[in-house]
């Protein structure tokens, strides 16, 4: 693309759409740390033990980024996990852990990147969300108000470091053949295929390529927007 390495941190990079998403920046040739809690990374990635739910744990692996590659340019909060069941059975803590991580995880993370993105005066920023966050799910009143949790966050981010030469932007996955969604039931599986005009899942590298763009100069006058990739499933939302 002509532009130069860029330091990029994907959490939760070091598997499913999170690790695709990392590959394409470092064949981008971007110099690429990835965050997780279980350690593995794709080649050419700074592979990071850091938990979205504990500050501390971030700041370490920001300082680690930050003394090897520069300051933090193009974050993508990629970090999620969902704990699904009908609101009737779902505990607090399904919905408090399901929220630490998905949101204020993202929050925690974008508040030490602000820092270094403010002195760089660029940075761009892609919270991974979900089509349920705007469609709406049966079972996943935590993970779908996480997901829209972060569109106002996005929208706050834009405002607040615009002028900056900062632009924060949601991508919405459809359904993405990964590991989360592998582990629901077919029944599910197939109603979800019916109901997507493009008539196939999408893959971690559909995703992958969106982002990338965001990050990209291409991208430069786009903020606070949603871009859905997800195959039409959620039109209109
Ligand atoms: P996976 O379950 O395959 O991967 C989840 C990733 O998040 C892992 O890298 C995991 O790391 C990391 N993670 C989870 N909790 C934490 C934590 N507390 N601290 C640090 N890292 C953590 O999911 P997907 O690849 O499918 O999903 C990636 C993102 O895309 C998620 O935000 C998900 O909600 C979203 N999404 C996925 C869709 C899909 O169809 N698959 C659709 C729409 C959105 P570790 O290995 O350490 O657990």
């Amino acid at each position: 693309m002509g532009e130069q390495a860029r330091t990029v941190l994907v959490t939760g990079g070091n598997r499913g759409i999170g690790r695709s998403i990392a590959e394409a920046f470092i064949a981008a040739g971007d110099n690429v740390a990835i965050t997780s809690r279980s350690g593995d990374a794709p080649d050419g990635a700074l592979a990071l033990a850091a938990d979205v739910t504990d500050s501390d744990s971030i700041d370490k692996a920001f300082a680690q980024i930050e003394e090897k590659f520069g300051p933090v340019e193009v974050v993508v909060a990629n970090a999620g996990i969902n704990k699904d069941t009908l609101l009737m059975r779902m505990s607090e803590d399904d919905f408090t852990d399901v929220i630490d991580t998905n949101l204020t995880g993202a929050f925690r993370v974008m508040k030490r990147a602000a820092r270094g993105m403010i002195k760089l005066k660029r940075g761009r920023v892609v919270l991974i969300s979900s089509v349920v966050g705007l469609y709406g799910s049966p079972g996943q009143v935590n993970y779908a108000a996480s997901k829209s949790g972060l569109i106002g966050m996005a929208r706050s981010l834009t405002r607040e470091l615009g002028s900056r030469g900062v632009t924060a932007n949601v991508v919405a996955p459809g359904f993405i053949e990964s590991d989360m969604t592998a582990e629901l039931p077919e029944k599910q599986q197939k109603t979800y295929l019916d109901s997507i005009p493009a008539g196939r899942f999408g893959t971690p590298d559909d995703v992958a390529a969106t982002v990338r763009w965001l990050a990209s100069d291409d991208a430069a006058y786009i903020s606070g927007a949603v871009i859905p990739v997800d195959g039409g499933l959620g039109m209109g939302h």
